[in-house]
Order: C-alpha cells, then structure tokens, then sequence
C-alpha cells in the first residue's frame, strides 16, 4: 500500500512506500498514530503544522458489507485535541481498491489561494479551485462530477470550511441519491479550509482490487458476518434500522427523557410524534421518496432514506437522528419539512448539524431567533453563507455562540457540542462525553443502545460500560465498519481477526485485536495530554450537574472520581 502526501506550501505531490510503524493501522488508529509521530501536539489546529489526513480503514475496499466508511482526522480547532470524523459514501472502497492507505495533506499556501487535489491512478496534481470556490457542497461536487465523470468521488468544503469556521465538516460523495455524507466533527473542514483544499476528485478506479494474504478465511469470515446481518431481527429487512433509519428512536430517547429540547432545557419534547420514524417513513413514500437507500455499495442493512417535498422533488439524503434531534426539537421544530430545509443547508454549507443545531438552540436562547420559527432560524443561519460576523459567531460552534451572546447554558465537553442525547438521563453517553479524547461525540461509545443493561439515569454500572463501548467504537472507526453493523462483531470478534488475517496475513489472535483497540485511545489520550489539556478540560458543563431536567428531574451526578478512573483498566 502507500501513502500520499500533499504539500499545500510547495504545491508538490509524492507517494512513499507506507512506513512501517504505520502498516498496522487504518482509519481512527492510523491518524491518531500518524498526529502522534508527525506534529507537535501543541500547534495551531489551523496554522502549517497540522495535518489533515484522510484514510479508509483497514478493511476498506476488501469488499466486506457496511465496511467503506471513510475517516478524516487532524488535530481539532474546537477541542485542541486529536480528531477523527468518518463518513458514509464511496470513499472508504475508493481509496482502499486503489491501496492508498492515506492522504496526508501537509503544510499552508499563501492565504486565499484553494486548489483541488486531482487523483487518477498513479497520477496526482494539484489544480486551481477558482471556479468552484465559494459554492456549497452540493454544486462543487456537481460541477466536479461534470468535468470528471459522475463515478468520480468527491471530498468537498462548502463556505464554512473556507471561512475557516470551527463548525465546519468534509462532505463525501455517496451511491445515487446518497449525494452528500458528512465527515462532520470536530472542525475538520476548516482544517481542509486552512490548508486551501477546496476539493479532492479520484477518478473511480477501474481494474483495481485488494489482495488477499488468505482469500478463503476472508471469504467465510466476511459471508458469515454478511449473513448475520441480515438475520439480525432489528438489522435485517424486516428490522427498525431498515425500515425506518436512525430515526427510528426519536420516540424511544424522547420516551426515557433525553432528546434535547429547546437548547437542553427538557428531556422529552411535545410534538416528538411527528419527528419519529414511522412518521418519517409514512412522509417519505406518500411523497414517493425513497426508504431503505444505502450509502456504500453492498450495505445489507440500507438504514437512509431520501426526503422529499411535498411535489417529490429530494431535499435530503438522508435525514438522520441526530439532524432531527439537534435541528429540530432542539430549536423546538415538530416538522420534518422545517427540519429538512434546515438540514440541507447545514449540508450545502459544509456545516456540522451537531454543532449548527446547539449553537442556534443557544443563539435562540439568546433573542436572536425564535423556538419553534423555522423563517427566524433559516434568516438567522443563511448568515453563514454570507459570512457576516453573526455567521462567523454561529459557524464557529456553539462555545464561540455562547461566549459572545453571554449564555451559560452550552451544551459541550472539550469545545465540542453535544449530539442528540441529554448526558443528565442518559448518564452512560455523559462519561462519555466528559472521557472520550474526541470531545462529546455519541460515535465514540453510545450508551443509549446499553439502555436495558444499565440504568440510564442511574451511576452504577457507566464508568464500565463508557469504556467497553469506547473501545469498540475505536474498533469501528478503525476498520471502516459502520457502527450499526457492530452486534456481529462484538458477539464474535473470531469473524473480524480473520477478516483482517485474511486481507493482510498478520496471524493476529483475539488478544493482538483487543490490545490494538485498546492501543487507539493510549494514543488518543497521549496526543491529548501532549496538546496541554487536562481532566478538568473534559468536564460536563457546572449547569448540567445543577439544573434539574425534565421530565425526570435528572441531573449529571457521576462523581469526577468516577470519571478520572474511566481508563484505569484500559
Ligand atoms: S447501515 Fe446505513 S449508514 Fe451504515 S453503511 Fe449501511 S446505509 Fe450506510
């Protein structure tokens, strides 16, 4: 495999042989591994001396169902610690059927200049993006895929990324109508706006396909996995996940009192019926959208959708949980056309909706717009794109929202927003959030699916369960999988160590896999303390822990003895 490197100040490009210490690594682990090795932990998140590097995970374009998720990383200018951000879409099985390991984009050129990167086979070329700065997400890749055919996969900014705001994510091109998938967290857009990358086009690779080190254990253990999926009751054809996408637990986190409401203010929110699933889905095919869409090619589960207007025309695909959640009862919106529209700028912008979301939910709260408005919201948000200071203040995440507006209640952990679930009645996700070397981030070890096995509201049983979960999440983002696909995975971790002996012949066994899930967050956690930030940076904001959330009056009680220790086994 190799390595390409990208030097925005020379504008030169080379590919090396992938060093060893790296050969282990894909995904979350090889851009922890690679910040680690390669940039001083304590620099500018947007000056020269940050990386962005792009890497599929380990399984990535082996072919394996769910497995092409693509991973983004750099040192993050919201949490100032190590950051990685995947996304759906073809990236993932781009990359790895071409043996490219990782993109690593070096280095600043003079301010104000944006270049494409243009990948075709062995050839690499940086371009000038003038015609296509300043668009969105969705006309740059559009007008990419003109010029170099529709199968060409696109990484694009919108204007927040080259605004530099600090809101901003990487948006990836996906199957068919699944156009735009979001490397959203962390700021990583303005990463690639600091380093003038508007775009990176790599033609579809033809002839090119992953060798295999044992291609009969891969096969099997690929097939089995592939099987178990789809007789997975809650992930198969007839499963929630399929037939009504992440959606499908608005009425359940609503019911146990954690979907944020009204910038935080309330666990459950009165018009949740119309935000969930089945209302959803009910939309969608009486608009004659499309349900059970997938994002990659091969995905069995097929958990997006594709939400329409009212006359059939596509607003977006796909409309998540997390979306609905942050941009919808969050801004005290029960309509999923509001929460659509809003969705699609957040979208178009190049923006993180986790982030947008909490920073207008703050912004309302402040008496620049108004709960449950959707026009006051979009006048407020179109101001990203226009780049006014009000913008600046909202695309720079809801930290910078809430310093300028003199608003206490900010719902973040490490400079990062919180996504759709409470931390006060849903105490597993809140040692996360308040743990986790990515800052509050649900895909970093997500409690809410542990909710029969711990109690949510309850302490006992979540320093254990944040870190079992964390773990796994590293996994996944490591090997590129797509966290829904994870039941197989952790009933018989046997099925990935084979897969990965198959592709790459290391002869690990159960224990080499644990240690090297357990080796991404040492190394997170190294990187972390290196960049200066220490355990009380990580804290569940003082609100939190004293302001009663309704409807079970909870708060966040897990002691900070508790919360210091959440890696003492690991
Ligand atoms: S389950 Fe959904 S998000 Fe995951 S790979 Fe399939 S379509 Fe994409």
């Amino acid at each position: 495999m190799k390595l390409l490197r990208v030097d925005m100040t020379t504008l030169q490009t080379r590919w090396e042989i992938v060093p060893e210490i790296y050969q282990q690594f894909g995904g979350r682990a090889l851009i922890a591994r690679l910040l680690l090795e390669e940039i001083p932990a304590a620099c500018d998140a947007l000056g020269p001396h940050n990386k962005l590097i792009v890497a599929p995970g380990l399984l990535g374009g082996a072919g394996v169902t769910t497995a092409g998720r693509l991973s983004v990383g750099g040192k993050s200018p919201l949490t100032g610690g190590v950051k990685e951000a995947n996304a759906g879409g073809i990236g993932g099985d781009t990359l790895g059927k071409m043996g490219i390991k990782a993109i690593v984009v070096e280095g600043q050129p003079e301010q104000g200049q944006f270049h494409l990167l243009h990948i075709q086979g062995d050839a690499a070329e940086l371009l000038p993006a003038e015609d296509v700065r300043g668009l969105g997400t969705y006309a740059t890749s559009e007008k990419l895929q003109e010029r170099y055919g529709a199968d060409a996969m696109v990484i694009s900014i919108g204007q927040a990324g080259e605004f530099l705001m600090r809101g901003a994510g990487i948006a990836v091109t996906g199957e068919r109508e699944q156009r735009s998938n979001h490397a959203a967290r962390g700021g990583l857009g303005a990463v690639m706006g600091s380093k003038g990358l508007k775009a990176v086009v790599i033609e579809k690779p033809v002839g090119k396909s992953v060798s295999f080190a044992d291609v009969e254990l891969f096969r099997n253990a690929s097939r089995a996995f592939a099987q178990k999926l789809i007789a997975d009751p809650k992930l198969g054809a007839q499963g929630g996940q399929h037939l009504y996408g992440t959606s499908s637990i608005v009425g359940a986190v609503n019911e146990m009192g954690s979907l944020p409401t009204r910038n935080f203010s309330s666990g459950s929110f009165e018009q949740a019926a119309t935000l969930r699933g089945e209302h959803l889905r009910e939309a969608i095919l009486a608009r004659e959208g499309n349900i059970g869409t997938r994002c990659m090619p091969g995905c069995v589960i097929a958990c997006r959708n594709q939400y329409v207007d009212e006359s059939g025309m596509p607003i977006v695909g796909t409309l998540q949980y997390e979306t609905i959640g942050l941009v919808g009862s969050n801004l005290g919106l029960g309509n999923l056309d509001d929460v659509a529209r809003l969705n699609f700028m957040c979208n178009d912008f190049g923006l993180d909706t986790i982030e947008t979301g909490a920073a207008l939910g703050v912004a309302i709260e402040a008496g620049l717009a108004e709960f449950g408005n959707v026009e006051s919201i979009i006048a407020l948000l179109n101001q990203v794109s226009e780049g006014t200071i009000l913008g600046r203040m909202l695309g720079n995440g809801v930290v910078t929202t809430g310093q300028v507006m003199g608003i206490r209640r900010v719902p973040a952990a490490l400079g990062q927003a919180m996504p759709a679930y409470d931390p006060r009645s849903l105490k597993g996700n809140g040692v996360t959030y308040a743990t986790s070397p990515q800052g509050a981030d649900h895909t970093a070890g997500n409690a809410f699916g542990a909710r029969n096995e711990v109690n949510p509201l309850g302490i006992q049983g979540q320093k254990e369960l944040s870190l079992k979960l964390q773990i796994i999440a590293a996994m996944l983002d490591s090997t590129g999988l797509c966290l829904f696909a994870r039941p197989p995975i952790i009933a018989n971790p046997q099925l990935m160590v084979d897969m990965l002996n198959g592709i790459y012949g290391w002869g690990w066994t159960k224990d080499d896999y644990d240690r090297a899930n357990r080796d991404v967050l040492r190394t997170e956690l190294e990187f972390n303390r290196r960049a200066g930030i220490t355990k009380e940076d990580y804290r569940i904001p003082e609100y939190m822990r004293e302001e009663p959330l309704a409807p079970h009056n909870a708060i966040f009680d897990v002691p900070d003895s508790e919360l210091d220790s959440v890696f003492d086994t690991l």
